[in-house]
């Protein structure tokens, strides 16, 4: 038989189950994989529960359950005053990480390039070689990971149709300021670009620090496709239920490659989010307290052993700088600290197109701090 190619074996094995299965491997504590050890609150669980004996277990509307849809569209109204019509504007997906794929599939062809902004999440280089597109990093300048408009100017090209805008940006924790925000609106608009937002880490947002949304940029509504993720927020991340805000038109899109990508989300899950969406406020205020309290004891614990960090604004991750410990390429220096202190961390040269560049001589390592005050004290204990 002949072999089938070998398209996409270069990818090998995501870092994130690399790491946590040499966490598994060594007994070590996993700060490396972004999940949380505490599930969401149990009435969603006993809401979909519910919806499992109820037999509420065939194929879901392909565009997700309409209630939910309806859910999604109310939330979005409340915390952006951005109005979106839950029938032809609001798409339910197996996760942000299918959304994100169909994102790809429905407006990106062969040859066309994608700016965004550097480290950044494993997926999207994966996105782009599914359709033959390239992928331009715009990077992050340490220590603050910040850009200049120039930045962007210097990186387009004929050639480049969208910009894909991670924040609260993972792995840095950077929320980008209304001024960024308004800076990668004008260069959208002034080169005619499709803009993506990843916005899953939209409820961690600390220290009353504004969230800008680029959907509720004058003008930029129409040309924003907002993908989301009820992952983080309601501390789930097995349920994979994500979803997408665009335009009609560009739902139309959207939707015509999710019906044969998965066809539709787990219909029980769905039928559970319904149930988390009815929370009240008091619901993000404390998931936000809480986690403002996990990120203040774990920057605390890095700051006592010397490493050097941008304080996180969202996201539950920190990128800190190692030098002091280690002159090590960061992918050997996890591998060393996973086996030899029992911790593991994520390597951040992997949030590159080209790992050997800058990143790998930048020394910096992510820690996520998804996980209990027990958990971060044994980490940073290990550490110690
Ligand atoms: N985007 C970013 C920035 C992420 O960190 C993740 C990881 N959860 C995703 C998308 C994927 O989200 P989901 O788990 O809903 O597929
Ligand atoms: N978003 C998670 C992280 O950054 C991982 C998601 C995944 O494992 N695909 O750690």
């Amino acid at each position: 038989m002949a072999m089938p190619s070998a398209k996409w074996s270069h990818f090998g094995t995501s870092i994130f189950s690399v790491m946590t299965m040499a966490a598994r491997r060594n007994g070590a504590i996993n700060l490396a994989q972004g999940f949380p050890n505490f599930d969401g609150p149990e009435e969603i669980k006993e809401a979909a529960i519910a919806a499992i004996r109820g037999d509420f277990n065939q194929y879901a509307h392909s565009h997700g359950i309409p209630k939910l849809r309806e859910l999604l569209a109310s939330r979005m109204k409340k915390v952006s005053n951005l109005s979106y019509d839950s029938e032809n504007e609001v798409t339910v997906f197996s996760g942000a990480t299918e959304a994100l794929f169909c994102v790809f599939q429905a407006f990106l062809n062969q040859g066309d390039e994608v700016l965004t902004f550097a480290p950044f999440f494993d997926c999207y280089p994966a996105g782009a070689f599914s359709v033959g597109a390239k992928l331009v990093e715009v990077p992050l300048r340490s220590p603050d990971w910040t850009f200049t408009a120039e930045d962007l100017e210097t990186r387009w090209t004929t050639s480049t149709k969208a910009i894909l805008v991670n924040t609260p940006h993972n792995p840095t924790g950077r929320v980008f300021s209304r001024l960024e925000m308004e800076m990668i609106a004008s260069f959208a608009k002034k080169h005619d670009l499709l803009v993506i937002t990843d916005e899953v880490y939209e409820e961690l947002v600390y220290d009353h620090k504004p969230f800008t949304r680029m959907a509720t940029i004058p003008g930029m509504r129409q040309r924003t496709v907002v993908i989301s993720s009820t992952a983080k927020t309601f501390s789930l991340t097995g349920w994979k239920i994500g979803y997408i805000f665009a335009p009609p038109e560009l739902t139309k899109e959207l939707r015509a490659v999710h019906q044969f990508t998965v066809f539709c989300a787990a219909t029980p899950l769905q039928a559970g989010i319904c149930a988390a969406l009815e929370l009240g406020d008091e619901y993000y205020e404390k998931l936000r307290k809480d986690y403002q309290v996990r990120r203040d004891f774990l920057c605390e614990g890095l700051q006592k052993l010397g490493f050097k960090f941008h304080k996180p604004e969202g996201t539950y991750f920190v990128v800190a700088d190692y030098s002091h410990i280690s002159i090590r390429p960061d992918t050997e220096f996890t591998l060393q600290l996973v086996e030899t202190k029992k911790v593991a961390l994520i390597p951040t040269s992997v949030f590159y197109t080209d790992p050997t560049s800058t990143a790998q001589r930048q020394h910096y390592v992510r820690f996520a701090f998804c996980k209990d005050i027990e958990t971060l004290k044994a980490g940073l204990d290990h550490l110690a």
